[in-house]
C-alpha cells in the first residue's frame, strides 16, 4: 500500500500529501482541473480601472496590523508566520471585498509568483486572510472565502532598506531547515504594516486560486503594485533556507483569462520607488535567471523599457 507523508501544505490552509515545485504537473485537485488558477501575469494595459466603484467600492481598510502575535515555521515549501490562535488578529475589509477577512498567516515566495507586464520581482509576500466567521474548510469551499494580499519587493543596498524585514530576519537561522509543524518558533509580536506596500491603496485585484495544492479557486487576490524595498543583503539570506532542495518556491504563471481590476491609486504609482532600486532588482533577477532558466523560464524582461518609460501611466489615463 502506497504510503503518503502528510504535512501541512505551503500556506498552511489544509493538510496535503507531499508535493514539490519541481513536479507541478503532478499537483492534485483543482491545480490541474481548475480554470481560474493563480498566479498570473498582470497586464497593466488590460487591467480595468473601476472608475464607477462597482467592483472596488472604496479604499482598503486595515485594522490591527501593527501588533500581531505570530509563530514561524519552515514547512519545506516556504517560511511562514501564523497568527497565534486566541490573540487579536488583523482584519481587512473594503476595496473589492464584501465583509471582513481575518488575517491567518503570511509567507514568502522567491522569486515572485505574480508578474506585472511580464516582469517578475525577487520576492513576493503573501498575507492570507479568511472570511471572518468561517472555518477554514468552509472558506475554501466558497469562491469568496479567502483573500490574499500580494506584496512585491525590490532590492536596494544600505541600512535604510533593512527596515521592512528587520523584524523577521533574526528568525531566519532558526528556520533554515524544514520543521515539524507542531514545533514552531517562540511567539513574537510583528508589525505587519511594515510588510505592506508603501502605497497599500495602489493594487490590482482579480479572482483566482491558492498557488499551492489543492489550488482551490477561493481567493480574491489583491496584488499591490508599488514595491516594498528590502535590502539585498537580507535577500541573500533566503538562499540559505532549505525548501525541499529547490532554489526557488514559486508556481508557474497561469492564463490571465479573466478581468483584472486596478484601483484608481494604481494609475499614478506604476514606477518603482527608486530607479536604483529598480535596477538592482533587475540585476538580482538576472542572476536568478541563470539558475532558473532550465527549470521554468522566468524574468521576462521584454517589457522593461516600457515600464521604465512609464507608458503604463499613459495607458491608465486613456481608459474610461
Ligand atoms: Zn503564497
Amino acid at each position: 500500500m502506497k504510503a503518503f507523508i502528510v504535512i501541512i501544505c505551503c500556506i498552511g490552509l489544509s493538510y496535503e500529501a507531499e508535493w514539490s515545485y519541481t513536479g507541478e504537473h503532478q499537483w492534485p485537485g483543482m491545480c490541474s482541473s481548475g480554470t481560474l488558477q493563480s498566479p498570473i501575469d498582470i497586464s497593466t494595459r488590460d487591467a480595468v480601472v473601476d472608475r464607477h466603484t462597482v467592483h472596488i467600492r472604496g479604499p482598503l481598510v486595515f485594522r490591527g496590523y501593527q501588533q500581531v502575535t505570530t509563530t514561524a515555521v519552515n514547512n519545506g515549501h516556504t517560511v511562514k508566520w501564523s497568527a497565534v490562535p486566541g490573540t487579536p488578529a488583523p482584519v481587512l475589509s473594503g476595496g473589492p471585498l464584501r465583509g471582513n477577512y481575518t488575517f491567518l498567516q503570511f509567507h514568502l515566495h522567491w522569486l515572485s509568483e505574480h508578474a506585472i507586464d511580464g516582469f517578475k520581482y525577487p520576492l513576493e509576500i503573501h498575507m492570507v486572510h479568511v472570511k471572518t466567521g468561517l472555518k477554514l474548510e468552509e472558506a475554501l469551499a466558497r469562491s469568496d472565502g479567502i483573500t490574499v494580499i500580494g506584496v512585491l519587493c525590490v532590492l536596494k543596498s544600505g541600512a535604510a532598506a533593512e527596515h521592512a524585514l528587520a523584524q523577521i530576519v533574526p528568525s531566519l537561522p532558526e528556520l533554515t531547515y524544514r520543521m515539524d509543524p507542531n514545533n514552531q518558533t517562540m511567539a513574537e509580536i510583528i508589525d505587519l504594516s511594515r510588510l505592506l506596500s508603501p502605497d497599500p491603496q495602489s493594487f490590482y485585484t482579480y479572482h483566482g486560486s491558492l498557488t499551492t495544492p489543492q489550488c482551490q479557486e477561493s481567493v480574491t487576490w489583491i496584488v499591490m503594485d508599488k514595491p516594498l524595498i528590502i535590502s539585498d543583503n537580507q535577500y541573500k539570506l533566503f538562499s540559505k533556507i532549505d525548501i525541499g532542495g529547490n532554489t526557488f518556491n514559486y508556481r508557474s504563471l497561469h492564463p490571465t483569462n479573466r478581468v483584472v481590476y486596478r484601483s484608481m491609486a494604481s494609475c499614478a504609482s506604476i514606477a518603482s520607488p527608486t530607479f536604483i532600486g529598480f535596477l538592482l532588482s533587475i540585476i538580482m533577477c538576472a542572476k536568478s535567471i541563470m539558475a532558473a532558466t532550465l527549470i521554468k523560464g522566468v524574468c521576462i524582461m521584454t517589457n522593461m523599457k516600457r515600464k521604465l518609460l512609464g507608458f503604463s501611466i499613459k495607458e491608465c489615463s486613456q481608459l474610461g
